[in-house]
């Protein structure tokens, strides 16, 4: 996947002209049936751009969307409301936006109302269902977004997704704005829901622990691209990618002992208007030589499912 956003304003000399943000830049994912996979980068590496390009919420500027090898893109009607149905998202504070006077019960149903799914009494059986799965009662139905406290929103968000019985959930920072000992109950509940109904999530997050304690597989995003891929175990026991080693430098009290170089980084993160040549992270990176700022570094495959993309490596 590719996405540029167009910009105006001030370059160089140019006022009013326009230019191009490059949020993704040749991101390719692949989602296995049941996995969690955490997308893990700092806010403005193009983690959630990502998310929603495969939601088709932000369409890519180039690539493609395949749900179970059928384009997204050249779906049918019908295929096409049925992946949209398939493939949920779940956000921080999800009801923060959603209109304060309606009660809960009838936001859950909406989709389902949508999706022309059952009638007035089998949808209201399911609403009640759904309230009971992510540990709400049946009686919150009656009540009103702002009588609820953050980790009971989120779970209220959770429940908006699942009540069309999605296959694939993409959760962009679902914890983030609460306190850590909600975080983990909302983590833990979403862990037991993936096994129960055989959930596929995209969790992307800023948090190097919740993704640790969350997924299976990780991807590291930097700059609009991935720079490193690998199962949870093999990227934490051994990270390849120097700024994969930076983050996990970053995070207390993290693998002090076990991580073998620490990498301190300086400096911010470059305009993605403009990002540099060669490997996007070389103004950063402690190892850089010449054919860093020239050649990008291509995506491999060092071990089984283990990807990095850095010169160091070859
Ligand atoms: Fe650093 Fe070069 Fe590897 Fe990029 S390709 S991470 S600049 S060593
Ligand atoms: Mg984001």
């Amino acid at each position: 996947l590719h996405k540029q956003f167009p910009v105006y304003g001030s370059f160089g000399k140019l006022w009013g002209a326009k230019a191009y943000v490059n949020a993704v830049t040749d991101v390719s994912i692949q989602l296995y049936e049941g996995e969690t996979y955490g997308l893990v980068g700092e806010s403005g590496s193009g983690k959630s751009t990502t998310g929603r390009a495969i939601l088709g919420l932000t369409p890519a500027s180039q690539g493609n969307v395949l749900y179970r090898n059928r384009d997204v893109a050249a779906m049918s009607r019908e295929e096409m409301r049925k992946f949209r149905k398939d493939v949920q998202l779940v956000f921080q504070d999800p009801f923060s936006s959603l209109n304060p006077r309606k009660r809960i019960g009838r936001m859950l149903e909406e989709p389902l109302i949508i999706h022309k799914m059952g009638d007035k009494a089998e949808r209201q059986e399911q609403v009640f269902r759904i309230l009971k799965t992510v540990g709400l009662q049946p009686e919150h139905a009656f009540r009103f977004p702002h009588e609820f406290s953050g980790g009971q929103r989120q779970r209220l968000g959770l429940a908006r997704a699942l009540i069309m019985n999605p296959k694939i959930i993409v959760c962009d920072e679902p914890v983030s704005a609460l306190d850590v000992s909600i975080q983990s109950q909302i983590l833990n509940m979403l862990k037991r829901l993936q096994q129960e109904l055989k959930l596929t999530l995209l969790f992307i997050t800023h948090d190097i622990s919740v993704v640790r304690y969350i997924s299976d597989r990780i991807g590291i995003m930097y700059l609009g691209k991935i720079m490193e891929e690998a199962l949870t175990d093999d990227l934490f026991h051994e990270p390849l990618h120097p700024y994969t080693k930076a983050l996990f430098s970053a995070v207390p009290d993290f693998n002090r002992s076990r991580l073998k170089e620490r990498i301190i980084l300086r400096g911010e993160i470059p305009s993605p208007i403009s990002p540099p040549s060669g490997c996007v992270f070389h103004t950063r990176c402690p190892y850089a030589t010449d054919v860093c700022k020239t050649d990008i570094p291509a995506v491999r495959e060092v071990r089984p499912g283990h990807k990095v993309a850095c010169h160091l490596v070859d």
